[in-house]
């Protein structure tokens, strides 16, 4: 057994974190008030670090989950409002996805413009009647002649003004079969310029450098070339990509608690109260050696995942693991921001110390995005007890 990354792997994580301290670290406050700079992604996909995992002839690196997720973790160390790392995320995702599953003539209308960072592309899911059971989705698109005609509604969707501004669009999912449950679910690629698609932005109590909104779709004519894969298999297909896009969530969520821990203990060292360092007050050190510990226990459970992901992902074992890293490495972030924010009093409330941009962010994995809490406790209960 060995614990450590390969040379190869640990010279990739030394160049990210020194690129993205530079490039990315110092633009965290302008992120999450005005949204994540166009030049700053068509840069980091010139150093190939966008949607890594997709094949290189439509210009990705196909890249391993385990690089992807230092990436993800790496990202949101440096911006730990999460905002970045749930762009970067998505774009692997998704791609892989897209790249997996779909035609030859798609992956190639699509993949390139988003491995160059020029488009966007996300996932559209969730539907104002829940986001969870997947299975009872409402939007339908029905076939007549060569395209679907697609109307419904998709909400809390992910990079919805992105893709308007930059170009892109969503994979999206959509009953062409009804009374048949998932197995009536079909993904699309559907552009959000497309005619008969309409947006509307929500706004969100952080991560905020990326937007969300609701995807309306009244009669879109969506051309049969952008089914992805087969008909009625969207379900599998975005089970797929909500198991890998899991693992990268928990990476970030490990990244970003990294960065926050490491501020919140140089805190300690400095920070006098009743004539003594707060580090020396046993209550304090224990929390953090009790916070070091748990952070390294997540970050054990998202490698082991996404080693799984790229050595046998299509084993049983390998969504559970992906739930284990979505379940604890948000909680673990979140105990992580809320104690830091402790120690540091009133000063950790404010904007100055930036840490309430971390709170921020990291709550959006607690409730919901790629998945909410229960819901992977459910997957690995199901598999626990079947
Ligand atoms: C910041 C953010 C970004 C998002 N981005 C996207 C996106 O890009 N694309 C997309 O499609 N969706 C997106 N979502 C939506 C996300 O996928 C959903 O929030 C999630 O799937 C949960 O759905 P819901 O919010 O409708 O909650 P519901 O499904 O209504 O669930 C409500 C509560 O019930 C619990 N629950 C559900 N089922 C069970 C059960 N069987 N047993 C016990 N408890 C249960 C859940 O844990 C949750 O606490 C995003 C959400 C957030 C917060």
């Amino acid at each position: 057994m060995d614990f450590s990354f390969s040379e190869e792997e640990r010279i990739f994580q030394e160049n990210l974190r020194e690129f993205l301290s530079k490039e990315l670290r110092p633009m965290m406050r302008r992120i999450d008030s005005e949204g994540i700079p166009h030049e700053f992604v068509k840069k980091a996909a010139s150093l190939g670090i966008w949607a890594m995992p997709v094949s290189q002839d439509v210009g990705g690196q196909r890249a391993s989950f385990v690089l992807s997720s230092i990436a993800a973790e790496e990202i949101a160390r440096a911006d730990f409002s999460m905002a970045t790392a749930v762009l970067f995320l998505l774009e692997s995702g998704w791609g892989y996805v897209l790249d997996k599953y779909g035609s030859k003539e798609l992956r190639e209308e699509v993949l390139p413009r988003v491995t160059s960072g020029d488009w966007f592309l996300g996932i559209a899911s969730t539907e104002p009647t829940g986001g969870s059971d997947v299975s009872s989705i409402k939007t339908g698109a029905v076939k007549r002649g060569k395209e679907y005609v697609m109307n419904g509604q998709k909400i809390y969707i992910s990079g919805v003004l992105e893709a308007k501004e930059w170009g892109g669009g969503h994979l999206t999912l959509a009953k062409t079969k009804q009374e048949v449950g998932h197995k009536g679910i079909t993904m699309f690629y559907v552009p959000i310029s497309m005619e008969g698609v309409e947006v509307t932005k929500i706004e969100n109590m952080g991560r905020s450098g990326i937007s969300s909104g609701i995807i309306r779709y009244n009669d879109a004519r969506v051309p049969e070339r952008y089914v992805v894969g087969e008909e009625n298999r969207g379900f599998y297909y975005a089970m797929d990509g909500f198991n890998h896009a899991r693992v990268l969530v928990a990476a970030a969520c490990v990244g970003a608690a990294e960065a926050i821990l490491d501020i919140g203990l140089e805190y300690i060292k400095s920070r006098e109260v009743f004539s003594k360092k707060l580090k020396d007050f046993q209550s304090i050190a224990f929390e953090a050696a009790e916070l070091r510990t748990k952070l390294e226990m997540a970050r054990l459970l998202t490698y082991k995942a996404a080693w799984m992901m790229d050595t046998n992902p299509g084993s049983e074992e390998a969504p559970m693991f992906a739930a284990m890293s979505k379940l604890v490495a948000p909680q673990t972030a979140f105990e992580v921001v809320k104690a830091v924010m402790m120690w540091m009093g009133a000063y950790g409330y404010t904007r100055d110390a930036l840490i309430e941009m971390g709170f921020r962010g990291v709550v959006s994995y607690l409730v919901g995005a790629e998945g909410a809490m229960n819901v992977m406790r459910l997957i690995i209960s199901k598999r626990l007890l079947e």
